[in-house]
C-alpha cells in the first residue's frame, strides 16, 4: 500500500526541476485533493467547469486551478474569476469568449492552444495547420485579457513508444516554430503541456514543460 503523498514524492523524483507537475483530480474527491495539497502539491487540473468551481470553493485558496477539459462557451463565466490557466483552447471564437469574461473580472487569463496530434479522431484541438493559420490572422493580438502562454497536447493512446515520442516531438517543434514567429519577445510563451500518467517520461524527453498526471498520483 502506498499513500498519495508517497506516490507524489516518487513521481516528483522523476521530473526535472523546470517541469511543472499538474495533478489531474477530475475523478477524485475533495479529500484526495486535500491529501495531495498537504503533501505540498499546489497545481491541480479539472475537466469540467462545475467540478473546478466546487473544488475551488472546498479547498485552500492558494491552489492554482487549471482547466484541462473541453470548454463550452456558456461555462466560461463560472471559472473566469479564478482559473489559473486554461489548457484546452481549440478555436479563435473560444479565445474571444474567454477574453470577454476575463475583462469582466478585470483579469488576464493565461491560455494554451490545444493541438490535435493523436491518431484518434475523437480528440479536440487545432491541427498544426489550423493553429498556424489562426495565429497568422493576428486577430488574437486584439484580445487584451487573454495571454497565450503555449501549447497543450495529448498523444495517441497506444503502447507504441516510437509513435508517442514522434507525436510529442512534432508538437515541441511546432511550439518552437510558433514561439519564434509570434512570441520571440514574450518570455512568458513558455509552456508546453504534454504527458499523462502513461507517457509523461516520453513527453519530458521530448521537451514538455508541464505534465498532467491523474491516476498515478490518486490510484494505488
Ligand atoms: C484525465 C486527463 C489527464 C490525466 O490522465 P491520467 O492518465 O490519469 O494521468 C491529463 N490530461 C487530460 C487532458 C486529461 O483529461
Amino acid at each position: 500500500m502506498s499513500s498519495i503523498a508517497e506516490r507524489l514524492e516518487k513521481i516528483r523524483t522523476t521530473i526535472p526541476s523546470g517541469v511543472r507537475l499538474l495533478a489531474i483530480s477530475k475523478y477524485y474527491p475533495v479529500d484526495a485533493v486535500r491529501e495531495a495539497y498537504d503533501a505540498g502539491q499546489r497545481d491541480f487540473g479539472e475537466n469540467k467547469a462545475q467540478d473546478l468551481v466546487f473544488k475551488q470553493q472546498s479547498l485552500p485558496e492558494d491552489i492554482r486551478w487549471h482547466f484541462t477539459g473541453h470548454l463550452q462557451s456558456n461555462k466560461i463565466k463560472y471559472i473566469a474569476p479564478f482559473v489559473y490557466m486554461i489548457h484546452s483552447v481549440d478555436s479563435l471564437q473560444l479565445l474571444r469568449e474567454i477574453n470577454k469574461h476575463a475583462a469582466k473580472n478585470g483579469r488576464i487569463i493565461p491560455c494554451l492552444l490545444q493541438i490535435h496530434i493523436a491518431r484518434e479522431d475523437s480528440k479536440f484541438g487545432f491541427t498544426p495547420d489550423e493553429c498556424l493559420s489562426m495565429l497568422s490572422t493576428e486577430e488574437w493580438k486584439e484580445l487584451k485579457n487573454i495571454h497565450i502562454r503555449g501549447l497543450m497536447c495529448m498523444a495517441s493512446n497506444t503502447d507504441d513508444v516510437q509513435q508517442v515520442a514522434s507525436e510529442f516531438a512534432a508538437v515541441r517543434a511546432l511550439f518552437d516554430d510558433i514561439r519564434e514567429r509570434w512570441f520571440a519577445d514574450d518570455d512568458l510563451f513558455d509552456t508546453l503541456s504534454a504527458g499523462m500518467s502513461g507517457d509523461y517520461l516520453i513527453a519530458v524527453g521530448a521537451g514538455s514543460t508541464c505534465v498532467r498526471i491523474g491516476s498515478s498520483i490518486f490510484e494505488e
